[in-house]
């Protein structure tokens, strides 16, 4: 029986960006995703400081974001957990929500490659869903072979297998939130109604002049 595919996208989305939006939407088509779940996390556990945007304020963009896309939803159990967020727990959260028939996708962009090895009980991860691998602009294409010691060779075989080759779309959340709070220009980078939002909150220093 063919399993129903459903794709887990997690990040900070500190906004949420057009990068975002075009990979996903790829991405959910290239794997056949019945639906793409967007995951905004409460403190990466592996970046230094917390989001810039109050957790609802993400909330809030994220919704904007995808009102308008089909077949993609928003999830808030990360928000709704205390302390830092493992990508494991939420997955299986989800195996559980969705049941054994579903096949999940965890989704990271290709510039989270290096720092994997680190990610808690990562062997784990791999082994209970498939993580699968974006392109990103800026980063090389993905390559598994300098974390075959430490993951194994079937893990890395899983991973190469999983790759989706994504767009490239050249936006990130820091140089969006650089740009606000320095009144450049953030035209293109954004939904026009996360950008509205931002200006009307005066959200990472942003004044209507950007
Ligand atoms: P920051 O600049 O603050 O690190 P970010 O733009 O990387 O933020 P995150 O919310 O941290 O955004 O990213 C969530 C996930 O989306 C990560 O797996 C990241 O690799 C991926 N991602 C973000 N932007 C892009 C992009 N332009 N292309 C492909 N993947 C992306």
């Amino acid at each position: 029986m063919t399993k129903r595919v459903i794709a887990l996208f997690g990040g900070t989305f500190d906004p949420v960006h057009i990068g975002h939006i075009k990979v996903a939407r790829a991405a959910r088509d290239y794997i056949k995703a019945e639906k793409l779940v967007l995951i905004p996390a409460k403190q990466s556990p592996l970046k230094r400081s917390g989001p810039v945007a109050c957790d609802n304020d993400r909330l809030e963009m994220l919704s904007l974001a995808v009102s308008d896309k089909r077949n993609f939803e928003i999830s808030d159990y990360e928000l709704r957990k205390d302390g830092p967020s493992y990508t494991v727990e939420t997955v299986k959260h989800f195996q559980k929500l969705y049941g054994e028939d579903a096949l999940l996708c965890w989704l990271i962009g290709a510039d989270n490659i290096d720092d994997l090895p680190k990610w808690y009980k990562v062997e784990q991860l791999i082994d209970m869903c498939n993580v699968s691998v974006m392109y990103r602009s800026g980063f090389e294409r993905p390559d598994f072979d300098k974390l075959s010691e430490k993951l194994g060779q079937k893990r890395i075989e899983k991973l190469a297998n999983n790759i989706i080759p994504t767009p490239l779309v050249d936006v990130s959340s820091t140089d969006i939130r650089r740009r606000l709070c320095r009144g450049e220009s953030v035209a293109g980078m954004l939904e026009k109604g996360v950008y509205e939002y931002i200006l009307s909150k005066g959200l990472y220093g942003a004044s209507s002049k950007s």
